[in-house]
């Protein structure tokens, strides 16, 4: 019997905030994105195998890391805003 393990990773977009980018200067459109390891049985995901949060930059591309505490506050002005 042969089992097929492997990795499956996901970008996945939480919230998009507006402010000046710290690198490129611009007021540009800043993409909160979530990236997920996933174990995978037969390219079946089983669980997370391990989880980060970063900030995007739509102008220049650059990231920052973010915690949780950061998103969550991300999420809160998205949701504010509408
Ligand atoms: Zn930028």
């Amino acid at each position: 019997m042969i089992l097929l393990f492997g990795t499956r990773a996901t970008v996945t977009v939480l919230a998009t905030v507006w402010f000046v980018c710290h690198f490129c200067g611009f007021d540009a459109a800043q993409k909160v994105i979530e990236r997920r390891n996933r174990l995978t049985l037969f390219w079946i995901p089983l669980f997370t195998l391990s989880r980060s949060f970063a900030n995007v930059c739509s102008n220049c591309g650059r990231e920052v890391p973010l915690t949780r505490e950061q998103v969550a506050n991300a999420e809160r002005w998205e949701a504010s805003q509408r």
